[in-house]
């Protein structure tokens, strides 16, 4: 298409004022969330225009990345899991720290599977030898085999507890 013509009429700008009150103010179309403090440089608290760059712009210091966390939100109880920790569900306090979460469940084993989060982000679960299983998305697991957990999935212990998986 060929450039409109104007017949040898210099172009003439909008009148400012007009042209101010089209425009988004500067900041509106940029920032959704109302915790801006989260995209603040941790070393000198510049605001950083790229959350997830490597360094920060401002002071070029690494810019260290949110640490994932895995959350199983039960009925009866949201567990919360960081990296490297190994938490073992069960029925039995001495077995599992978060026994009270299941105690009201008679089917569920003393010690009865086990899940975690490996460094990479990716979060796991593996069966204990539970007596009435431990199920991802409603397929059983093998004793001892480590299966994968992804945001959303359903994580069933026997018939009576089912968490949802929850990792950011
Ligand atoms: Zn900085």
């Amino acid at each position: 298409m060929p450039p409109p013509q104007h017949g040898g009429r210099p172009l003439t700008p909008p009148p400012h004022g007009r042209e101010a009150t089209l425009l988004p103010p500067d900041e509106a179309g940029h920032r959704g969330s109302p915790d801006s403090t989260a995209f603040m440089c941790p070393h000198c608290e510049a605001v950083l225009s790229n959350p997830a760059a490597a360094q920060c712009d401002n002071c070029l210091r690494p810019l260290r990345q949110q640490a994932p966390v895995l959350r199983v939100v039960f009925p009866s109880g949201e567990l919360k899991i960081s990296v490297g920790q190994h938490l073992v569900l069960g029925r039995d306090a001495g077995q599992s720290p978060v026994a009270s979460t299941f105690t009201q469940y008679d089917n569920v084993s003393r010690r009865h599977s086990t899940v975690w989060l490996d460094p990479s982000g990716t979060a796991w679960v593996r069966d204990e030898g539970s007596t009435n299983g431990t199920f991802v998305n409603g397929e059983r697991l093998p004793r001892g085999v480590e299966a994968p957990l992804r945001d959303g999935d359903q994580l069933r212990l026997a018939a009576d507890v089912t968490g949802t998986v929850q990792l950011a």
